[in-house]
């Protein structure tokens, strides 16, 4: 068995994953901004990591994955103010969104999801840490900002040339690019513009940074040193470099030991944008007819790491890669009935060897999958030619269902099959009975007219979503 390898942002080194705690993986995933529906671009970080925890449960290894909501911050704030909603019940909307939108997507659930407001006191006790250490300071407005002149390893994750960095300047926002490299704000004075959002502070009333929300919701939940932290690219600077700047200047001790960001998801090759017309929300995409599953394969079928365009045309490729899959998982099935599982075929195993090296390869999925297909290709070969035992079918039934701990794609969801088709499947069970096959036909297409195709086997009709 081989190891279990990451390329860590904080290093760039390709490094053994070996945790702080032997056997257990603790892992924080910056969560949602709950002011929108998320778009297709969001989910591809909640897949990755979703695979990440997947895979560390394959290897073996408990997990406890923490994903936060940030469901105060500047966007909230000023989303919440245009929907003329308060900021609670205006963030509850989305976060019940994305919670129906993971399902969608087959991720499994973080074992804690906790909000920044339910946090804020966390957050006060970490800044004031700061401020007793020389960190932070307030300025004339009452608000809070972190010193980067006063921590030199700042710059150390996005590695920025600290050179150019400008003593003393400062940056109010939550979000800002590189050039702006500033004394970022821990807690933001109250105007106006906050409305009814605030809180009481040891310098006054106000509201946190972003940044210093995830360093207090990690470090309750995880310890102030933990294992993996991930994220978008987009989330390196400033977030992430804020972020181990807080958590370690006030802790006086390492944040988390591997850091790890997918790329950009592109859409028919630009970036994604509503004034381009190429801004697609989980929900939009499911509107056209594909399915929660055929968005995870798509998704998931890129590395991490690597640009992924997304595109309709891939999603129909999506669609047809999973109907192999579950065409070949019927036909094990028929072949393996109740036998007990033998031996892996030679074929199936060097299958499985190379699947799990490729995925200990920093989650290299595309050989993963090619070595899954292969299976599929070898293992139709084998049912053709009557080689494969019903033993042998089932030791490959056990393997698909191991490999779909990993990528969470592979089993079909049970299909529900309307009131209006089943109807139509009884009267067409009835003409067949009376081998009335003009009748069968004929209800074979009303069945189609619904969107469903049947088919007949050994065990009566089959429908399926078509
Ligand atoms: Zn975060």
């Amino acid at each position: 068995m081989s190891v279990f390898r990451i390329q860590n942002t904080l290093t760039r080194q390709l490094e053994e994953f070996r945790p702080l705690e032997a056997g257990h993986a603790r892992m924080y995933t910056c969560g949602p901004t709950v002011y929108n529906f998320a778009h297709v671009g969001n989910f591809r970080a909640y897949v990755f990591e979703d695979l990440l925890r997947r895979w560390l449960k394959f290897k073996g290894f408990r997990v406890t994955q923490v994903m936060n909501l940030t469901d105060v911050d500047d966007k909230t704030i000023r989303d919440s103010q245009a929907a003329g909603k308060p900021l609670a019940e205006f963030t509850a909307i989305y976060k019940q969104a994305f919670f129906e939108d993971v399902r969608a997507l087959n991720v499994e659930p973080a074992e804690h999801y906790p909000a920044a407001t339910d946090h804020v006191p966390e957050m006060i006790a970490i800044i004031q840490k700061l401020f007793d250490k020389g960190y932070a300071y307030r300025s004339e407005d009452g608000s809070v900002y972190f010193s980067i002149a006063k921590w030199p390893a700042y710059g150390k994750l996005a590695h920025l040339d600290r050179a150019g960095m400008r003593a003393g300047a400062r940056v109010a926002s939550d979000e800002y690019d590189k050039e702006n490299v500033a004394d970022f704000a821990l807690w933001k004075a109250w105007d106006e513009k906050d409305g009814a959002v605030a809180w009481d502070s040891p310098w006054g009333r106000g509201r946190p940074g972003w940044h210093i929300e995830c360093s207090a919701m990690s470090q309750k939940y995880l310890g102030a040193s933990f294992d993996l932290h991930t994220g978008g690219v987009d989330n390196i600077f400033p977030h992430h470099e804020d972020e181990i700047a807080q958590s370690e200047a006030a802790n006086g001790q390492p944040f988390a030991t591997y850091w790890m960001h997918c790329a950009h998801l592109m859409v028919d090759g630009q970036k994604m944008s509503k004034s381009r017309g190429n801004f697609y929300t989980l929900r939009d995409v499911l509107a056209r007819g594909y399915s929660g599953r055929e968005v995870r394969y798509e998704l998931l079928a890129t590395h991490y790491r690597a640009p992924l365009n997304f595109t309709f045309a891939s999603l129909d490729a999506a669609r047809t890669a999973l109907r192999r899959v579950d065409e070949f998982a019927a036909r094990l099935a028929d072949a393996a009935g109740n036998a007990a599982a033998g031996p892996l075929p030679g074929w199936a195993q060097a299958a499985a060897d190379r699947f799990e090296a490729a995925l200990d390869e920093d989650l290299n999925v595309s050989p993963a999958l090619a070595a899954l297909f292969d299976c599929i290709r070898e293992g139709n070969a084998g049912l053709d030619a009557k080689l494969l035992t019903p033993a042998d079918a089932a030791a490959v039934q056990a393997l698909f269902k191991r490999w779909d701990g990993a990528l969470g794609v592979l089993e079909k969801p049970a299909e529900t099959v309307p009131e209006a088709v089943q109807a139509l499947l009884d009267r067409r069970q009835a003409a067949r009975a009376a081998k009335d096959w003009k009748q069968s036909d004929a209800l074979r297409d009303d069945i189609a007219a619904l969107g469903w195709t049947v088919k007949d086997t050994p065990k009566g009709q089959v429908a399926t979503k078509a």
